[in-house]
Order: structure tokens, then C-alpha cells, then sequence
């Protein structure tokens, strides 16, 4: 009898939309996933379970280095991460063994994260994580002329840090849904974008001391990391606020912290976290950013819809199929120089 040819082999790292485990299957491939959405594989677990795959399909919350790569073995081919950023994953290490990588940028994922980072900005504007506690706790009497009273939106300044595919969704909405003036900052000018969207280029200190508000979309990188610490952050207008959508360490979070209790800025809303999972680097230390009223913290959800996360599978799945046949992949990685 002939040997029944044994089929490729992916690993899930974590509990994800079926889309993926379809496209996969539909393919070809033999498909693990680890059985939790809301739980961390264990580096112990993770090394078992990729022996002898073709594909990992990773999270951000996993370190994909070589030692993973190594313990999967010589047939890995494509690691495709589930996210956009691709900072969990050693490029250097994926190039030395002639691994590809994918990511999952879309239009979907540019609309969530755009859309979250001007949620945050009205939110911001208009007191309304404030306002729902207050009510909440039945200090609502009487209509009050002087409660709680924010800012209009219209001819204030949005200064964008990172103008690339989310930077630019947000400063699109920004300016044509809300009427914001728009500043940005990015390593490249975009002469067409400043044209369509009468957005004014600056360097990093003239947009953060021109700013009422100040949005991240920056990858992080050793260039990147810390952007915004103590003397970014004196430079901004007492009565502006920070939104940070991109990743936790764009920003030193101690000197936000001590910002915000200071009064150098006057608020700010974060997805993304230095030490994440752990909203804090240091729990027990006095600097808490959870025990402030002037910060709005969300759970890394800012690509948390629907069309996102579905795009997001299908990518990630694709990334792989393509990858490994040698074809183009939806969204591949540059390898490292
Ligand atoms: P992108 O690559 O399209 O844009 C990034 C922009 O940052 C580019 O224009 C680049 O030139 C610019 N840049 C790089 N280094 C810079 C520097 N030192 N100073 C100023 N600008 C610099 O990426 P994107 O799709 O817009 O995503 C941006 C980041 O958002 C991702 O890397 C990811 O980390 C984060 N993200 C977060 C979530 C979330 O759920 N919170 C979801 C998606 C993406």
C-alpha cells in the first residue's frame, strides 16, 4: 500500500475566529489552535506544540525568536502573525533561516484603530468617562450650567505622530467628519496628504506644543520606543491630551504618569500598555495610572470589530498558504537588511 502523504502541519497560538481554521483546512493543512481566547499559551507549551509544523500562526503576546523557530524544526516556513505589529517576533532570527513573516494590515483593521483613536479623542473632549461614573452614582440632581462642560472640537488641533495607513484614517476623519486642524509627524513627508487634507507638516516639538490633542500611530522600534517621555510631554499645552493606540512603550508611562499628576497635560487615553498584559510596570509603586481620573485605559481593543478580526484570519491564513507555496503572500514582512 502507498504511504499516505502526511499532511502540513499549523499551530494556532490562541482561540481565534474560525476563518483561519477553515481556509487552512480547506487547503490542506492539519490545524492546532490552543483552546483559549482569554489565556496566554506557556512558553513550555508553545515549544511542544510547534515540533514539526509548517506555519505558526502567532499573537503579539508570544515571542517568536529562534528558539521557537528551532523547536518547530527545518520544514518551518511562515510565521504569520495575527496583528499588524510584528514587534514580538525576531526578524533577524526568521531571516537566518529563510523563514517568512506576514502580518494583517487592512483596510478593516485601519478603520478600527482610526476609529478607536477618535472615540478617544471625543471622549476626551467631552468628559465622558467622567460623566458615566457620576451618573452611575447618583450625583445627578439637577441640571447643573456648570457640570462637566468640554470642548467643541471644531478648530482645534490634532496633532498626528505616525501618519501611515491609521494616522492617515484618523486625520481623515478628524478633519472631514469634526473639523480639526491637522498637524503631523512622521520620518516622511506626504506633500499629497498635507494637500488633501490641509495638513501641515512639523517636527515632533512644534506639533506637541501646537497640539490639543496627541495621537500615536508609530510601529515600535528601537527609534520609537520612549517617543513620548518627560520632555515631550512638558512640551505640550497643559490643556492638551495624549491618545496612544500604537504600543505601550512609544511611551514612557512613569512620565505620563507623573504628567498627568503634575497637571502638564490635562488628560489621556491609552489601548496599549508598557509592561503589557500588566496595566502597570510596577504595581506597588505610588505611580498607578489606573488610580487616576484623567486616564481612560482600555484593554488593547482597538482593532476589536467584527470586520477587523475576520479580515484579520483571512489574511493570516492566506499569509501562510501563499508563503509556503512560494507565492506572493497578502502581507509579507521585509525581511531585515
Ligand atoms: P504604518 O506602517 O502604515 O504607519 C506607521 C507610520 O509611522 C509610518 O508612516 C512610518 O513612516 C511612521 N514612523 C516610523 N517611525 C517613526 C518615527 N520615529 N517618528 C515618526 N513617524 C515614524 O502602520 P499602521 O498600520 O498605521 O499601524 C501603526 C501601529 O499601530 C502598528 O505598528 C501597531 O503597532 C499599532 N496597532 C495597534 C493596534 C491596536 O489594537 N491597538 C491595532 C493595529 C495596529
Amino acid at each position: 500500500m502507498p504511504k499516505k502523504k502526511q499532511k502540513k502541519k499549523v499551530f494556532i497560538t490562541r482561540k481565534i475566529p474560525e476563518t483561519s481554521t477553515k481556509l487552512l483546512t480547506k487547503a490542506g493543512y492539519e490545524v492546532e489552535s490552543f483552546k483559549y481566547s482569554n489565556k496566554k499559551i506557556t512558553r513550555r507549551q508553545l515549544l511542544k506544540k510547534v515540533r514539526g509544523c509548517t506555519a505558526i500562526l502567532s499573537l503579539l503576546t508570544e515571542r517568536i525568536d529562534g528558539e521557537v523557530m528551532d523547536a518547530a524544526g527545518d520544514q518551518l516556513k511562515v510565521v504569520s502573525n495575527y496583528a499588524v505589529g510584528f514587534d514580538n517576533i525576531n526578524l533577524q532570527d526568521a531571516k537566518d533561516r529563510g523563514i517568512k513573516v506576514g502580518n494583517t494590515p487592512c483596510q478593516e483593521v485601519n478603520d478600527a484603530v482610526s476609529e478607536m483613536a477618535m472615540t478617544f479623542v471625543m471622549t476626551l473632549a467631552r468628559q465622558i468617562n467622567q460623566a458615566d461614573k457620576f451618573t452611575k452614582a447618583g450625583k445627578y440632581k439637577t441640571w447643573d450650567p456648570l457640570l462637566m462642560i468640554g470642548h467643541s472640537l471644531v478648530g482645534k488641533t490634532l496633532g498626528i505622530i505616525g501618519l501611515g495607513r491609521i494616522g492617515s484614517g484618523l486625520a481623515e476623519r478628524a478633519a472631514e467628519g469634526f473639523g480639526l486642524k491637522i498637524l503631523y509627524h512622521d520620518i516622511k513627508r506626504d506633500k499629497n496628504f498635507e494637500k488633501k487634507y490641509k495638513a501641515v507638516y512639523k517636527s515632533k516639538t512644534d506639533l506637541l506644543k501646537q497640539s490639543d490633542f496627541v495621537s500615536l500611530h508609530v510601529p515600535l522600534l528601537e527609534s520609537t520606543r520612549h517617543l513620548i517621555s518627560k520632555k515631550e510631554l512638558k512640551a505640550m499645552k497643559k490643556t492638551a491630551y495624549l491618545i496612544n493606540t500604537s504600543r505601550g512603550p512609544v511611551v514612557d508611562e512613569l512620565e505620563l504618569n507623573k504628567a498627568l499628576l503634575n497637571g502638564d497635560i490635562a488628560g489621556a487615553a491609552i489601548d496599549v500598555y508598557e509592561c503589557e498584559p500588566h496595566i502597570d510596570c510596577n504595581p506597588n509603586d505610588t505611580y498607578s495610572l489606573k488610580r487616576l481620573d484623567t486616564i481612560i485605559m482600555t484593554p488593547h481593543i482597538a482593532s476589536a470589530t467584527i470586520e477587523a478580526r475576520e479580515k484579520m484570519a483571512e489574511l493570516a491564513a492566506k499569509n501562510i498558504i501563499n508563503g509556503v507555496k512560494g507565492v506572493k503572500m497578502p502581507s509579507q514582512v521585509k525581511p531585515k537588511k
